[in-house]
């Protein structure tokens, strides 16, 4: 059976023609499931009975199912979400200000293996389906409107949870066309941002994906240090990767976003700040800098919040738009980088770390 997140708009209308019904009823049972949240077939009393019938023999209604989930004390929420499966995958609510964002996994696991990344120890266990993918902020959307408010919303998504949202091209496409599409889920496209390492295949296929904002994990202006802590550098090194940046369609306006993990002694150093400004050009270039988490076992060391502070003001003063990213949610491992399936263990560090920001 198939499950009714894992199709777009256009999807379920060229199924429901197939199957003799109308491009209309796609219309309306897209409504149904996304503006009323109704999920019970038998209520959609604007569909024909003999529709409804078959909708119940071919579709699922099938959403990840919250089995854990964290209160941090700066307000972000840690969740764990199950698949039909049993496997697990991990999602952040953040808020900030006026946004409620929710940093979306991707994959089980992670095959692109950065030596800093938490996720990336634990390997590749397989993709999301679109409808996983989209089912985590359906089932969060539902999560918090019954346990905090049921007007709460969240506004932006992010794609910086478990995964290599470009290594799962196809189906965080599909999930992405529903998180835009106004009779799904209806985000605008500023509100979304995409995440990637750097898969420069798939960064040259982004001109067939919908216009998201495009954030690129770069980390070390400098090919060797990236290398290391990023094998995907062997590959797709600074002189590839900056090639198929060059093709990404970009609406007048925007940037992209540069991330750029800072860790003690290893890429915050003078050199880093040349290397970093000879390669970004200043106008099409946003950069935020990560202070690096460290989690139970982590090789490398997070620096000074002098040290930080420092290397902003060094690109500001170089000309470039630069934020430095509050370290969130510290004190439930909810944090960039942390993300890694295994609650036992999370539950064990809850309360024992302090929420630091930068
Ligand atoms: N795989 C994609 C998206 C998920 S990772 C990517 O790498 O871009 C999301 C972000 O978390 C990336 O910028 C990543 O570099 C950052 N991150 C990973 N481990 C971290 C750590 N230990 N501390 C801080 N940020 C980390
Ligand atoms: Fe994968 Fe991103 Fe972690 Fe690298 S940083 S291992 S690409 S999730």
């Amino acid at each position: 059976m198939k499950n009714i997140f894992d199709f777009t708009l256009d999807d379920l209308t060229v199924f429901m023609v197939e199957h003799g019904f109308s491009q209309f009823s796609a219309k309306q049972v897209f409504d149904w499931v996304y503006k009323k949240t109704n999920f019970n077939i038998d209520e959609w009393t604007n569909i024909s009975k003999k529709c409804r019938e078959f909708l119940k023999e071919s579709i699922e209604f099938y959403l990840p199912k919250v089995i854990w989930d964290a209160l941090s004390k700066d307000g972000t929420r840690k969740f764990l979400v199950q698949m039909k499966d049993n496997h697990t995958v991990e999602t952040v609510v953040i808020a900030s200000r006026d946004r409620l964002t929710q940093c979306i996994s991707s994959q089980v696991g992670c095959a692109i293996g950065c030596t800093f990344c938490h996720t990336g120890t634990q390997g590749f266990t397989r993709h999301l389906t679109a409808g996983e993918i989209a089912g985590q902020y359906m089932a969060i959307t539902l999560w918090l409107r019954n346990n905090v408010h049921p007007d709460e919303r969240m506004s932006n998504i992010v794609f910086m949870g478990q995964g290599e949202p470009l290594h799962n091209y196809e189906n965080v496409k599909k999930a992405t066309t529903n998180f835009l599409n106004d009779r799904a889920f209806g985000l605008s496209q500023r509100k979304v941002t995409l995440s990637t390492s750097g898969l420069v295949p798939k960064i040259k296929m982004l001109h067939d994906f919908p216009p998201v904002n495009i954030a690129i994990s770069l980390h070390s202006a400098i090919d060797d240090n990236r290398t290391e802590l990023m094998p995907i550098n062997k590959v797709y090194d600074l002189k590839r990767l900056f090639e198929a940046i060059k093709e990404i369609p970009l609406k007048a306006h925007r940037r992209i976003t540069y991330e750029y993990l800072l860790i003690d002694s290893f890429n915050d150093r003078k050199e880093d700040i040349e290397a970093l400004s000879n390669l970004l050009k200043i106008k099409e270039s946003k950069i935020n800098l990560i202070p690096f988490n460290e989690y139970p076992g982590s090789k490398y060391k997070k620096p000074s919040a002098k040290k930080v502070l420092w290397f902003m003001d060094q690109m500001c003063q170089r000309g470039y738009t630069c934020t430095v990213r509050a370290t969130k949610g510290d004190d439930i491992l909810a944090a960039c980088g942390q993300l890694k399936t295994q609650y036992e263990q999370l539950n064990t560090w809850d309360n024992q770390i302090e929420v630091s920001r930068v």
